[in-house]
């Protein structure tokens, strides 16, 4: 019991420490009201995109640029840091016959190979959050109160992680059992049914995520503010959307961060904003980046990158199917796993697959960021708001990088950058000066 006893004292101080430092964290540097349009913005015959971007970035003070770029490039660390120490877990757990001793327990204890291999997905979830809680800990605790966004005391975080480890260990539990039947079944073409049996999962998961996932950590309501949704309907009613509710979302829960989106599918599609942003954005701002979620939902980006989705799922299941035969004909017999339908084999499969998306980032990030972009243009165009546009710019910079060099925004981001956002919202400003100063053409 001592050892227990141990591990739980060194996490309590772990949690105490952080916490500490956390209250210690310094306040975010106030931004100056974004809303006054600054004079090289205004609309004159000598408007100039440049200028008027170059006029948006000075309104950040400099302590706030220091602080959101350090918080973003250390997110690129991240990255990597997340990868190794995943990577060792799953080394650990065949090297040291970890996945092993999970197998044999589940299979002491059930005969049914279904039951077995949720049992074994139930010990493998459990004991890999405990080994990458300091990591998990440092990332969406301590990291997110030294730097400002966060809002949740460290009894309300790790709640929540308790909350989210039950839905991975039944949605997890559900996929992986799944997979290794539809393995066990078709020993030969296993690979080419689990994509289809994933991307259906992944379909079954998004329709599902709006309604039932997202209320577990989150309340969401109907929003009821005229003032606010009156704006928001119009504009959805013009481009041939049928809401007729826009939804809230109280993610200042947990955070300062302003966010929208569009979730869900047929019929559980809708639009959520977040409070924070109701909290904090001007009407021009939420136009702006409501008429860019409406842009996601009529470019269709929610299937189009499910078609993405399934390019992706059917490649990464044929380098599985390659890169597990290779491996377990080098290590299997050391690692006591019998073959591909054996569930021991799970952190491989981790492993494997945890190489091909780290080498896939710059691709999958692309792949947003291009959506992303098409978003921006279509909702400067519906909402016809630049100034609104570039407004959330500037709180979104509140922690991301506004000015990334070309290659780190082609490797590292998964929305525009912030600079790029203002540039492209100061150009079409520049292109419709009419609107602005009331002038007819
Ligand atoms: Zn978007």
């Amino acid at each position: 019991m001592s050892r227990y006893w141990r591990a739980a004292r060194i996490m309590i101080t772990c949690a105490v420490l952080f916490a500490t430092i956390g209250a210690l964290a310094q306040p975010a540097p106030e931004i100056p009201d974004i809303t006054k349009i600054p004079a090289a913005a205004q609309p004159s015959d000598h408007f100039d995109a440049n200028a008027a971007t170059e006029a948006y970035l000075a309104l950040i003070p400099a302590s706030a640029k220091v602080r959101s770029d350090a918080y973003f490039e250390g997110g690129y660390w991240l990255i990597l840091w997340d990868f190794l120490v995943g990577a060792i877990i799953s080394l650990l757990l065949l090297n040291l016959g970890w996945s092993l001793a999970m197998r044999n327990f589940a299979e002491r204890i059930t005969k049914g190979k279904n039951r077995q291999t949720f049992l074994y997905w139930v010990q493998y979830l459990v004991l890999t959050s405990v080994l990458g809680f300091p990591l998990a800990m440092y990332e969406g605790f301590f990291r997110e109160w030294k730097y400002g966004p966060a809002t949740q005391t460290f009894a309300a975080w790790m709640w929540d992680q308790v909350k989210g480890l039950g839905v991975g260990l039944l949605m997890g539990g559900i996929l992986t059992v799944l997979l290794f039947w539809v393995v066990r079944r078709l020993p030969r073409t296993w690979w080419i049914w689990g994509a289809v049996m994933a991307m259906v999962f992944a379909i079954f998961a998004i329709m599902i995520g709006p309604v039932f996932l997202q209320p577990i950590f989150n309340k969401v309501t109907r929003l009821d503010d005229p003032r606010v949704t009156q704006p928001i309907l119009k504009m959805a009613r013009a481009n041939g959307i049928p809401a007729s509710d826009v939804w809230e979302i109280d993610a200042s829960r947990q955070t300062t961060r302003m966010s929208a989106n569009v979730s869900g599918f047929g019929k559980t599609l809708r639009i959520t904003m977040n409070d924070n942003l109701l909290r904090r954005g001007s009407l021009e701002e939420i136009e702006a980046i409501m008429g860019h979620e409406m842009g996601h939902y009529v470019l269709n980006h929610i299937p189009k990158s499910l078609l993405f989705f399934l390019v992706v799922i059917v490649s990464v299941f044929a380098y599985l199917k390659w890169s597990l035969d290779w491996s377990l004909r080098r290590w299997g017999a050391k690692w006591g796993i019998r073959d591909i339908g054996d569930p021991a084999v799970l952190p491989l499969v981790v492993l494997l697959g945890s190489i091909f998306f780290f080498i896939l980032t710059p691709v999958l990030n692309t792949e947003i960021r291009s959506q992303e972009a098409e978003a921006d243009s279509f909702g400067i165009n519906a909402s016809r708001q630049p100034d609104g546009m570039a407004q959330a710019a500037i709180h979104l910079g509140e922690y991301r990088k506004m000015r990334p060099g070309p290659i780190e925004e082609f490797v590292l981001f998964d929305h525009p950058s912030g600079y790029n956002r203002i540039h492209k919202a100061m150009q079409w400003k520049a292109e419709n000066l009419q609107l602005f100063t009331g002038q007819q053409q």
